[in-house]
């Protein structure tokens, strides 16, 4: 459900009208609040105690515009969706995927146009236990020609850790995460925005075994 949506019925009031762009409205979760409503829903997926039970009538309510209060930068590996492992619903996540949660000049626009255009307090770039496109980069490009673009920048990614004591697939995971975490800081525009206390870049972790998403620091 929305947040502002919440809000609104919560006090009785109706939202009448939407815009296509949201307002920059004191209604918005502020990040801490955007992170906890994220660390809720992943709680939830993790007891399986699902709570968005009417996806079609939740879309339909969206029509006239979209509030999403988190981005997700995630894996295209199908095991992780963001909106099942958050448990949240349509107009929630703005959801940005490839393999191996890289950001390129595709990706980066598409988070741009929600940081500024829609107001998202929190972006988050999120990576997985046993992620292929980093254990592939790993082995080399000969192994994964198909992956002429995205190979690199994972590469530069881990290029650091691959010196780390410890599990080299997870360390070098956890090192393309920041990778992520440290080009969306380097923005200006997110620089100011994150100053202002209005937006929250994280690095996450997804583990299999247990479903549960941790904060990369
Ligand atoms: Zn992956």
């Amino acid at each position: 459900m929305k947040y502002t949506s919440f809000l609104c019925m919560t006090a009785g009031i109706t939202l009448f009208s939407m815009t296509a762009f949201s307002a920059e409205s004191s209604l918005k979760p502020t990040p801490d609040q955007a992170l906890k409503m994220l660390m809720d829903g992943n709680n939830r997926f993790v007891k399986e105690e699902f709570i968005h039970k009417n996806l079609a009538q939740e879309s339909a309510d969206l029509k006239e515009g979209q509030e999403p209060f988190a981005v997700i930068i995630g894996c295209s590996d199908s095991r992780v969706p963001p909106e099942i492992i958050f448990d949240q619903g349509p107009g929630d996540l703005f959801v940005v995927r490839d393999a191996g949660n890289v950001i390129g000049p595709i990706e980066m626009d598409s988070i741009q146009f929600a940081v500024q255009k829609l107001h998202t307090p929190i972006v988050v770039v999120l990576g997985h236990e046993n992620c292929g496109a980093v254990h592939a980069t790993l082995l080399g490009q000969a192994n994964v020609p198909e992956l002429s673009n995205i190979f690199p920048l994972i590469e530069k990614a881990i290029k650091e850790c691959k010196e780390t004591k410890g599990d080299l697939l997870k360390n070098a995971i956890q090192c393309n995460v920041k990778e992520g975490t440290r080009n969306l800081k380097a923005q200006p525009n997110i620089a100011q925005l994150i100053k202002q206390n209005k937006l929250k870049v994280i690095g996450a972790y997804f583990n299999f075994d247990d479903g549960k998403v941790s904060i990369i620091e």
